[in-house]
């Protein structure tokens, strides 16, 4: 059993068993996911149960495809599925809670990387960014 939820706990998933995750860095998928990529998985319609579907907002990013959100706090719950649904879902694995035993099994659309996200090498830390402070453009 996984589950996922949004930020604000008002939207959850649960299913039984999950794919692989595949790792996304189409512009696309970086704004809707609000980070430096998007990460998804693919689970069986029948064996995901929702709580809180009626926060769900969607928006048809192609004709035939349509991404879902939390509208209270914007976090993305589902990929980019088909408007007309087959027996498969594609959930979010951002929004995924807990350890998972999941690994990544690929990246596509690598070659949209974002520009700041490539050969980054900047220090690690554990805790907050000591500099937040001190930053300044
Ligand atoms: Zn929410
Ligand atoms: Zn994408």
């Amino acid at each position: 059993m996984i589950e996922g939820s949004c930020l604000c706990g008002a939207v959850r998933f649960r299913s039984e068993r999950m794919s692989g995750i595949v790792v996304c860095h189409c512009s696309m998928c970086r704004k809707a996911a609000g980070g430096a990529t998007g990460a998804f998985f693919v689970a069986l319609r029948k064996e995901v149960t929702w709580t809180g579907e009626e926060y769900l907002a969607s928006y048809k990013s192609s004709p035939e495809l349509v991404r879902t959100f939390c509208s209270r706090c914007g976090t993305a719950m589902t990929g980019a599925n088909l408007v007309e649904p087959d027996e498969t879902i594609i959930l979010a694995a951002n929004a995924l809670d807990g350890g998972i035993g999941a690994r990544v099994v690929a990246h596509e659309h690598a070659g949209s990387k974002a520009s700041w996200a490539d050969n980054d090498d900047a220090p690690h830390f554990d805790g907050p960014y000591p500099g937040w402070e001190s930053l300044r453009p």
